[in-house]
C-alpha cells in the first residue's frame, strides 16, 4: 500500500502545481439538459457556455429520432463497423451527410476528435509534411503529432506565411531520396477559442499552386454558414475544392460524433486506413438517428429562421460591446483576460450571479492567453443578451 500512497501523493503535488497556476479543471455537474438556462449546484443558470449554437440539443425531432433507433437497433452498436456493427443509421446519417455537404460520400467517428486523429493518421507519414495553422484545436495537433509526419506551423490566419513554408516544403520533398511525400495543410472554418473565420478562398488558392491537399476542420461552421448551414467553405464557394472536410455532430447539429466529406475514393481510403474507426466499437444508433435529424433541422425553414436569431443575437452582442463586425461574425465571442487566476475568479463572479462562463485557460489556449469564451445560441433570448452585456460591463468596472 505504501506504494499507492506515493502514486498519490505524487499526483497531489502534480495537482497542487495546476491550483497554483491558475490551471486547476474541474467538472461541474449539470442536472439539467441543454440550454440557455442550466441547472447546476442547485441553481438555474444563464448558459453562455455551449456549442449547441441552433438550440436543437434538446429539440423534440432529434430526441423522437433517437427514441425510434433506440427502440428499433437497440442500445448499443455490438461491435466495430467492419465487424457487424455497421448499423442501418450509420448509413442513413452518411448519405445524409453527403448530400448536405454536397460531396460523393461521408464517413462518420464516434468523435471529431477521432475523425480527426484517425483520418491525418491515415494520409500523412514519415515522408509528408503538416502545415498547421498556429491556432488549430487540440485533436488537430494530436493527430498530425501521432502522424509522424514533419510538422510546421504558419502564422494564423497569413496566407503569406503559410506560403513561405509551402515554398520550403516543395524544396524539401525534392532532396528525398525518392522525391515523394504530400504536402498537407490543415485549417479550421471558424476558429474555437476566437470566433474568427480562415480566409478559406486564399487557402484553396494557394494548395493548388503548390501541389498541397487541404483539410478544413469546420466544426463550428456546419449548421451556422452558407446555404442551408452546409458550412464557410460552401458559403465562400470553395466547398468542391477542399479534398478533406471534417467537422462534428456534436455542436450546431445537437447530436454526438464526427465527420469526414470528401470524394468517394477518401472514403474508401479511410475506412480502411483509419485507426479511430476501424479499431473502435461503432456509436450508439441513438446517436446517429439524432445527428441526421439535426442535418434534416438545418437545412430545414426553422434551420434558416435560428440562423437568422443567432446572427441578431450575435450582432447585438457584438455592438453592445463595441467589438469590430465583418463579413463573417461568428457565435464565439471571446472575453480576453489574459492571467488564469484573474479568468477563474471572473468565471466565479459571473455564477455568483447566476451566468455560466467558465474561463478557458492553457492548454486550451496559450500561457497568458485565459479567456471567457462566450457563445451565443438561437435559444438566447433578447434579455439574455442583455443581462449578459450587463453583467459583463460590471465585471470591467469592479
Ligand atoms: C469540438 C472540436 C473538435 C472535436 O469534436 P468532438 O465531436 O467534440 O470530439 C474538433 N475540432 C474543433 C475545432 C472543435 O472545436
Amino acid at each position: 500500500m505504501a506504494e499507492l500512497n506515493l502514486f498519490d501523493d505524487e499526483l497531489n503535488r502534480r495537482l497542487a502545481t495546476l491550483t497554483e497556476q491558475g490551471l486547476r479543471r474541474e467538472l461541474r455537474r449539470v442536472d439539467s439538459p441543454q440550454g440557455p438556462r442550466i441547472e447546476t449546484g442547485g441553481k438555474t443558470h444563464r448558459n453562455f457556455s455551449s456549442n449547441d449554437y441552433l438550440g436543437i440539443a434538446n429539440h423534440p425531432a432529434l430526441k423522437e429520432a433517437a427514441i425510434r433507433a433506440l427502440e428499433k437497433f437497440g442500445a448499443g452498436a455490438g461491435a466495430s463497423r467492419l465487424i457487424c456493427g455497421s448499423l442501418a443509421p450509420f448509413h442513413e446519417l452518411e448519405e445524409t451527410l453527403a448530400g448536405f455537404k454536397k460531396t460523393e460520400a461521408a464517413l462518420t467517428f464516434a468523435t471529431g476528435y477521432a475523425a480527426a486523429l484517425g483520418t491525418i493518421t491515415a494520409l500523412a507519414g514519415k515522408d509528408d509534411i503538416l502545415i498547421l495553422d498556429k491556432l488549430v484545436h487540440a485533436s488537430i495537433v494530436d493527430a498530425a503529432k501521432l502522424s509522424g509526419a514533419k510538422l510546421r506551423v504558419f502564422d494564423h490566419n497569413d496566407p503569406g506565411d503559410l506560403e513561405k513554408i509551402l515554398i520550403w516544403a516543395q524544396a524539401k520533398i525534392a532532396q528525398q531520396e525518392p522525391a515523394a511525400g504530400q504536402v498537407i495543410i490543415v485549417t479550421e472554418a471558424i476558429f474555437s477559442m476566437d470566433g474568427d473565420a480562415a480566409p478559406l478562398r486564399e487557402l484553396v488558392t494557394l494548395k493548388n499552386k503548390y501541389g498541397a491537399w487541404l483539410m478544413v476542420d469546420e466544426a463550428h461552421a456546419t449548421g451556422l454558414y452558407g446555404a442551408d448551414g452546409r458550412g464557410l467553405a460552401n458559403e465562400l464557394g470553395v466547398g468542391n475544392q477542399i479534398e478533406i472536410q471534417m467537422g462534428t455532430l456534436g455542436k450546431a447539429l445537437g447530436a454526438s460524433g464526427g465527420y469526414i466529406c470528401g470524394s468517394r475514393g477518401l472514403i474508401d481510403f479511410l475506412t480502411n486506413r483509419a485507426r479511430s474507426f476501424i479499431f473502435s466499437t461503432a456509436p450508439v444508433p441513438a446517436a446517429a438517428a439524432a445527428a441526421t435529424a439535426g442535418i434534416q433541422l438545418a437545412q430545414s425553414p426553422e434551420g434558416e429562421a435560428r440562423r437568422k436569431i443567432l446572427r441578431q443575437r450575435v450582432k447585438k452582442l457584438r455592438s453592445e460591446l463595441r467589438m469590430a463586425t465583418g463579413e463573417i461574425d461568428g457565435a464565439i465571442i471571446p472575453i480576453i483576460i489574459g492571467d488564469e487566476a484573474k479568468a477563474v475568479a471572473a468565471a466565479a463572479t459571473l455564477r455568483a450571479e447566476s451566468i455560466f462562463i467558465p474561463a478557458i485557460r492553457y492548454p486550451t489556449v496559450a500561457r497568458g492567453q485565459a479567456r471567457l469564451r462566450v457563445t451565443l445560441t438561437a435559444a438566447h433570448s433578447e434579455d439574455d443578451v442583455a443581462e449578459l452585456v450587463r453583467a459583463l460591463t460590471d465585471l470591467k468596472t469592479t
